[in-house]
């Protein structure tokens, strides 16, 4: 039984058991004043009779006999007890007493009813009797004329309270049924009722608990059908309103994955509520970063102090920062308060300008390069051209220095033409074809075409094969006019860097679904250190060298940019003092 239905069925119990008492007092008390009130009407038409039965029998104690037979009598015919009081409230004859012991019984003169008769009043009273002891109603009339004597009848009140008794107990069984009834029908009332106020608190609980397709359902149009449909209502409310939250959840969500820049963003408590992918990747966070601080995932003193200082000021910070772990990075880094929110705290964006950073440096250094490179062969023309000039000079020495300007100016045009190619290969601008081009007779033509300069500086060339290779095989998908440049800037390094009296091979070979050429020297070969860098625009071993034999830095830069180009590789291995091996492998023909 829950606990309405034990509060309605207290209720309706507690009813019915006052209704009951007050009903059985008003029916007793109702009950017990009309019999009284009838009796005394019986008892008044008896005294009547009892004192026209007296005649003119005088009321003394020498009559003691004859007043108790006729009392006694009265009384039989009566059905009640007699007394017979003469004046001055001397009890001369009771029918329940012997005259023998009359002497015993008191004076009656005070007695209310005997009072009250001798005034000329009849009344009632109603008392334990001390003659007989029992509860008894007692009625006096005087006797007509100035006898001061009073007759009294009185009768025994048990009876009427064993009515009231009986009556008493009719009730209270009434009352008992009464109880029960109101009890089962409490239970029985108090279940229907409450049928539809229990699935009304299921579904609420299921509403609660987040089971948002939960509804009661009813078809009642009483006051609890109301309810119950404003409960569906509202849960149809919140079922709509969830489903717009969970969407616009996932498509924040969808754009967060998909942004290049990171996102931060902190409560108002300085920890990190979200942060997205990107921001994970910049700074190798872990996936449950959120809950810490930036200081605790990010460990940047600045970037702290960025934070906070948009978190206190209502204007946007911007500020490029230096990370140097997981990877040394450039990170601009744009943070804003969102005071304006319920929740407050600050969003961070951060943008990886690493690689801008970069390009920029290295254009820089691009043009200081390109314009000192270009200075140098300028400024000897200058300086030649002014003595030629403003000196007389004599023919010879006038024909030397024309030669000098005359190398210095072929050395910027060469300068020009490798600055235009690069800035033409990089930029795209130069359209590679790709048809099939035979590396083995390509490796073929340019020795053959770089002969004299090998001869001039004794220096034997080779071409070998390699291994299973056939005719058809060392096919490579490329740019006949791109490889040749590439063979012939390769093939010129090795004649520059080796000694003469050297050794240039010229390999061709299969490596797996590629064709390769190494361009093996013996001479001065390359320090460790330098490898790396020799394929950078100017980046030369040594430039004094370099410029005497005419070289501008660019020459491997052109190559790698070509190779890299038609979708191949380029690499070199070199043992300084013993020579190097620069390797170029393209796409075989399919
Ligand atoms: P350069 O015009 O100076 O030859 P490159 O770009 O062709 O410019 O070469 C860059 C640098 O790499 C050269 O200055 C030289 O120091 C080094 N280098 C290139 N080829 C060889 C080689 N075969 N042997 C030794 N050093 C080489």
């Amino acid at each position: 039984m829950s606990r309405i239905q034990l509060k309605l069925a207290a209720a309706l119990a507690g009813l019915a058991s006052a209704v009951t008492l007050a009903g059985g007092y008003l029916a007793e008390s109702g009950l017990r004043a009309r019999q009284i009130e009838q009796i005394e009407q019986s008892l008044d038409e008896r005294s009547r009779l009892v004192i026209e039965s007296l005649g003119d029998l005088p009321f003394e104690p020498e009559r003691a006999e004859a007043l108790y037979e006729r009392a006694a009598g009265a009384a039989h015919a009566a059905n009640a007890r007699v007394t017979f009081i003469a004046r001055g409230g001397r009890v001369v004859a009771d029918s329940g007493v012997a005259p023998a012991d009359l002497a015993r019984v008191e004076n009656h003169a005070d007695r209310p009813e005997v009072r009250a008769a001798l005034e000329g009043r009849v009344e009632s009273s109603t008392r334990l009797s001390q003659t007989v002891g029992r509860p008894m109603l007692y009625r006096a009339l005087p006797l007509p004329g100035e006898s001061g004597a009073v007759v009294r009848l009185a009768v025994d009140l048990s009876q009427v309270d064993a009515a009231v008794a009986g009556l008493r107990r009719e009730l209270l069984i009434a009352g008992a049924i009464g109880l029960a009834a109101a009890a089962a029908l409490a239970f029985v009332l108090s279940g229907l009722l409450l049928r539809p106020l229990d699935v009304m608190r299921r579904t609420l609980a299921s509403l609660a608990d987040g089971k948002l397709d939960q509804r009661v359902r009813s078809t009642s149009r009483d006051e609890l059908g109301q309810i119950a449909d404003a409960i569906d209502h509202m849960g149809e409310q919140l079922e709509l309103r969830l489903a717009e939250l969970v969407r616009e959840k996932e498509q924040l969500q969808a754009v967060l994955r998909g942004m290049v820049e990171g996102v931060l963003v902190i409560d108002g408590h300085g920890r990190i509520t979200l942060a997205n992918r990107r921001l994970r990747e910049l700074f190798d966070l872990p996936e449950d970063v959120e809950g810490t601080s930036p200081l605790e995932a990010i460990r940047h003193a600045e970037l702290e102090s960025l934070l906070l200082d948009a978190a206190a000021g209502d204007a946007p910070v911007l500020r490029e920062l230096d990370f140097s772990s997981p990877r040394p990075r450039t990170v601009r880094v744009h943070a804003a308060s969102l005071e304006d929110t319920r929740a407050g705290g600050v969003v961070a964006v951060f943008q990886d300008v690493t690689e801008v950073r970069r390009l920029e440096a290295a254009r820089r250094d691009f043009v200081a390069n390109a314009s000192h490179e270009l200075r140098t062969p300028l400024t000897a023309i200058q300086g030649f051209a002014e003595t030629l000039v403003s000196r007389d000079l004599p023919a010879a020495e006038r024909k030397r220095y024309l030669g000098i300007l005359y190398q210095h100016s072929e050395r910027l045009g060469q300068l020009i033409e490798n600055l235009l190619e690069l800035s033409h290969v990089e930029s795209g601008r130069r359209e590679l074809e790709r048809v099939d081009v035979d590396l083995r007779s390509e490796a073929d033509r340019a020795l053959e075409r770089m002969r004299p300069r090998f001869e001039e500086r004794s220096i034997r060339t080779r071409l070998v094969t390699g291994p299973g290779a056939g005719e058809s095989a060392l096919t490579a998908r490329a740019d006949p006019r791109a490889v040749d440049q590439v063979l012939e800037n390769l093939l010129d390094n090795a004649i520059k860097y080796t000694e003469p009296g050297g050794n240039v091979e010229l390999r061709v070979s299969l490596d797996g679904d590629r064709v390769r050429i190494d361009v093996a020297d013996d001479g001065i070969g390359i320090p460790r250190e330098d490898c790396a860098r020799i394929f950078e625009r100017f980046y030369r071993v040594d430039k004094a060298r370099s410029r005497a034999l005419g070289g501008t830095g660019l020459g491997l830069a052109i190559v790698r940019h070509l190779v890299e180009s038609m979708g191949g590789e380029v690499s070199v291995k070199s043992t300084p003092g013993a020579g190097s091996v620069f390797s170029v492998s393209l796409p075989r023909s399919p």
